[in-house]
């Protein structure tokens, strides 16, 4: 890593990191190396152990979260890295509400008899502390998924580290520009890199960051070592996308953030809303209609330019009813919609809203 990059500003790291050395007549940019195998003699031999464009990535994203990064092939590739760092039987301390692909897999786990959960509301201290007992890691959202509630990240993550407890925090929505877990005392950072990281909807890629001390490189071991034993890699290619989406997420991120913002806001006025929640930063919020499930899934069918899609975090925004899933826990009201909003000019993005509200009337 380069030897002033902790004295750069994030948005600035964003932009410097994972650059080639200054070589004169060298490239700029991170090369896009493209190879399953290594002349013999270095420090990697195959595909699985290493890669010069995953390298870059994780300097750039290891200096934002303040630790150490791993990419792997996509954020459900970290969930499963971290989950492996489980004994057989080990137990969970996680919210109901979270990430689906996570939530649901936990839940399957449990009823495999592979671990233990214990299902908790994370905006409640104590009731977490509670659970904490005999527990091996704690799961962390903040905001969750899709309820955008928050967690005190400071006092869960010092109750967990005073259990024993090894807590995970997915990151994906708050980006590092907004939040650095690892400096609140969470262990191991998750990330979807298919989201904000990467930022264009064409990528699937994942993130994990620890702390650089010896219990975070420890940790980084068991994980890498997860990565290269499942072949849970991320691609050449997608790594050195989502190096090319990282470089703009600051301005992506303000631009979406002061969009979202107006947006709150102007929901919260509308009758067609019953109730807006959005944590005050970030580009992700979420709103109760009036009426029915049915009803605000036509909302979802009547814009023109929100994507009505899943995933999240692009520059593109997306529109989506989060019970429209199944698996969706039913504590999710029917009449949730899930907004990312974007980085396009808010007043289109308003009056394309309003007028898919507007069928409510
Ligand atoms: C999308 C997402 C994941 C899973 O990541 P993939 O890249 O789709 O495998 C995990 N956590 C959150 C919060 C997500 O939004």
């Amino acid at each position: 890593m380069a030897d002033h990059a902790e004295s750069l500003a994030p948005a600035t790291q964003l932009v410097a990191l994972g650059r080639e050395p200054r070589t004169p007549g060298g490239q700029v940019g991170a090369p896009l190396v493209l190879t399953s195998t290594y002349h013999a003699g270095g420090a990697e031999g195959y595909i699985r152990d290493g890669n010069p464009t995953w390298t870059a990535l994780e300097e750039a994203i290891g200096a934002l979260e303040e630790g150490e990064a791993l990419v792997l092939g996509a954020g459900m590739a970290a969930v499963t890295a971290a989950l492996s760092l489980l004994p057989h039987g080990g137990v969970v301390v996680a919210s109901p509400i979270g990430y689906m692909g996570t939530t649901t897999m936990l839940r399957e786990r449990a009823a495999e008899g592979a671990l233990e959960l214990r299902i908790v509301d994370t905006t409640d201290v104590e009731a977490v502390e509670a659970a904490l007992e005999g527990a091996d890691q704690l799961w962390l959202e903040s905001p969750t998924n899709p309820m955008m509630e928050l967690a005190d990240l400071p006092r869960l993550c010092a109750a967990a580290r005073a259990a024993g407890v090894v807590t995970v925090v997915d990151n994906t929505f708050a980006t590092p520009l907004r939040q650095r877990p690892l400096t609140l005392g969470a262990d191991i950072v998750l990330h979807s890199g298919t989201k904000y990281i990467a930022g264009h909807s064409d990528v699937l890629l994942g993130v994990l960051a620890t702390r650089a001390d010896e219990a975070g490189r420890a940790l980084r071991a068991r994980l890498a070592k997860y990565r290269h034993d499942v072949g849970a890699v991320a691609g050449p290619m997608e790594a050195w996308l989502a190096l090319r989406g990282l470089r703009t997420l600051a301005v992506r991120l303000d631009r979406a953030e002061a969009n979202a913002r107006v947006i709150a806001d102007r929901l919260a006025t509308h009758t067609g809303v019953a109730r807006v929640r959005y944590p005050g930063s970030g580009a992700m919020l979420a709103f109760d209609t009036v009426g029915d499930g049915a009803r605000a899934e036509r909302v979802c069918e009547s814009t023109r330019l929100w994507v009505h899609s899943t995933s999240l975090g692009a520059v593109e925004s997306q529109i989506e009813r989060r019970r429209r899933y199944v698996t969706e826990p039913e504590l999710v009201p029917e009449t949730l919609i899930r907004l990312s909003v974007g980085i396009e000019d808010v007043e289109d993005l308003w009056r394309d809203l309003a007028q898919a509200l507007d069928t409510l009337l």
